[in-house]
């Protein structure tokens, strides 16, 4: 079931090794009134990712047309592979009143800020960074140089943090899905979200004072 009313745009960022994958992945099996956005990437598939599922993946010159084609919500560049959000079906989801959620990374997660001040940002984290870098030695799918470089990408993203809305500690799988549902469950009580309603009640007061 959806909800009445337009839905929340909900960005999810989170390190490489952070676990926000499996935490998207079952936050979005067991709520159906959340959508999760595939994005495109010009990235190689890894083993088991599967196409329009995982991304729509693409070759560079494939993304650059896109691109030109403005069919993109936000894109950015992380660790030498271009990654976007189709727009369309953002777009659409929320107007079925879907709450829409981008896992992306931080620079696409400002874009959307900037752009979109109403929508919801979180931040996910394993508890400390010497169990993010076994996370990431423990996936096996990436080469030394390429986690170094993630590792490094994650401490530059440590420092923007503080610009997300809210910070969830993924510590236990089951917690975490929970925590981050309760975060876009109140969202739908914040004034930035309620300002049709806000809007009705000042209208509502005005016509009845007026004719006390
Ligand atoms: P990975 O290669 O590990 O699947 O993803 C690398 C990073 O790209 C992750 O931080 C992921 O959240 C981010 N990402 C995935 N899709 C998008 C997207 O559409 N836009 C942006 N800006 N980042 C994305």
């Amino acid at each position: 079931m959806s909800h009445p009313g337009r839905g929340i745009l909900t960005i999810v960022s989170g390190f490489a090794g952070s676990g926000k994958g499996t935490v998207m992945k079952k936050l979005t099996e067991k709520y159906d009134d959340l959508a999760l956005s595939v994005s495109a990437t010009s990235r190689a598939p890894r083993p088991g990712e599967e196409e329009g599922v995982s991304y729509f993946f693409k070759t560079r010159e494939q993304f650059e047309e896109m691109i030109r084609a403005d069919e993109f919500l936000e894109y950015a560049e992380y660790v030498g592979n271009y990654y976007g959000t189709p727009k369309d079906f953002v777009f659409k989801k929320m107007d079925e009143g879907y709450d829409v959620i981008l896992e992306i990374e931080l620079q696409g997660a400002m874009l959307i800020k900037k752009k979109y001040p109403e929508s919801l940002l979180i931040f996910l984290t394993p508890p400390d960074a010497a169990e993010l870098y076994g996370r990431l030695k423990g996936r096996g799918t990436e080469t030394d140089e390429v986690i170094k470089r993630r590792m490094q990408r994650a401490a530059e993203e440590a420092l923007c943090i503080k610009d997300y809305d809210y910070l969830v500690i993924n510590d236990n799988i089951d917690d975490c899905v929970e925590r981050v549902r309760g975060i876009i469950r109140s969202a739908h009580h914040s004034t930035a979200h309620e300002t049709g309603m806000i809007d009705r009640m000042i209208k509502e007061l005005n016509e009845l004072t007026g004719g006390l």
